[in-house]
């Protein structure tokens, strides 16, 4: 059986993964790798209605704007797995066809398989020219353009374009050397290393080999070869998500688009969480407070009830994972909760990496 296939006997869950992601009593889930991504798993369909509900509002395709953003997280995510000496020795001159980039390649695509993004092929290669990879379940579109183009800028060493074009439900890229150069110079991304709170989340771990929490084993079903995690209790699709992503193309449009942003994102979150929520089984108090505890599971940080009545709650969120997306999270937990719409104040807290949310 092929390495990144083997499963742990108990769970499930595919042990590449096992050993790649970490679950910290924290409420973070961090990669092994040396940028020590911070990741959460979230509904793709979550992720698409943000895109989507952000267009339709202001009436243009914001997928560029996703791109440009998450360029750079795919352009960072590359440099911490490959090593150094590539740039410093100019290894990326040296001749190189489609024969020579496979293995490697396959590697990276094993891995965001294993995260739920798709199944990815190289169709054609042209070094430092062009290159065309196809997608199969891709997640979404503009955030795999995105990583794609700044995978391949880094690699070549080279400013990119892009085509992103749907083929029979498959999504077919094409990156090659741009025309028209950014007139700006590359930043360079500042590592950004969080200090976050101490956490004592007592979970339960699997009692097989991979040592993880029971949870993703559980609720979670990975599909290696199609690139695909569906939970299994709703059947909804779901992806790992480095949360600089989201931050990186959060950011990108409040600068482009302005400040209605953050609200807009609440809004379509607070509604999307609500729906999928009123399918589930659990309802009332227990129901939300199951829901909490799971928060700090998928990554989201770590969340306490401060006071909670029949009409309002203040729920404190250590090492939240994107407050934005959180407001909406409980706000729709919320509704869900009380059969209304209910809303959500977010303040931070002063001095460490701390939130409290206050739900009316
Ligand atoms: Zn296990």
């Amino acid at each position: 059986m092929k390495r990144h296939l083997r499963r742990c006997g108990e769970c499930g869950i595919p042990l590449a993964y096992a050993r790649y992601l970490r679950w910290y009593p924290n409420g973070t889930i961090i990669g092994t790798d040396r940028g020590r991504t911070r990741l959460a798993f979230l509904e793709t369909e979550l992720i698409n209605s943000i895109i989507e509900g952000i267009s339709a509002y202001i009436g243009l395709d914001i997928q560029p704007v996703v791109v440009e953003a998450e360029r750079r997280i795919g352009r960072r995510f590359i440099e911490t797995i490959v090593p150094s000496a590539y740039v410093k020795l100019g290894l990326y001159r040296l001749p190189r066809d489609i024969s020579v980039i496979e293995p490697p390649s396959r590697y990276i695509f094993d891995h965001v398989a294993g995260l739920g993004y798709g199944r990815f092929f190289i169709l054609s290669y042209k070094r430092r020219k062009r290159m065309t990879v196809l997608c199969r379940n891709p997640y979404s579109d503009g955030m795999l353009i995105g990583d794609s183009l700044g995978v391949w800028e880094f690699l070549e060493q080279k400013q990119g374009a892009y085509r992103g074009e749907r083929e029979n439900g498959m999504l077919r890229i094409t990156l090659m050397e741009t025309v028209e150069p950014r007139p700006h110079l590359e930043e360079r991304l500042i590592p950004y290393a969080p200090v976050y709170l101490p956490g004592k989340l007592d979970y339960r771990i699997c009692g097989g080999g991979c040592r993880l929490p029971a949870f993703p084993g559980k609720t979670y079903e990975w599909d290696l070869e199609e690139g695909v995690i569906t939970d299994r209790r709703t059947g909804m699709r779901i992806a790992c998500v480095p949360t600089a992503s989201l931050d990186a193309v959060f950011r990108e449009l409040e600068e482009e688009l302005g400040q209605e942003i953050p609200r807009i994102i609440n809004e379509i979150t607070r509604r999307k969480v609500r729906d999928f929520l009123a399918g589930a089984a659990l309802g009332g108090e227990d129901g939300f407070r199951e829901q909490l505890r799971e928060m700090p599971l998928r990554g989201f940080g770590n969340p306490f009830i401060e006071r909670i009545d029949d009409r309002s709650c203040v729920v404190r969120v250590e090492n939240p994972f994107s407050p934005a997306l959180l407001e909406g999270i409980l706000a729709g937990a919320a509704s869900n909760l009380w059969g209304r719409e209910a809303f959500c104040r977010a303040e931070k807290q002063h001095g460490s990496f701390s939130w409290r949310y206050h739900l009316s």
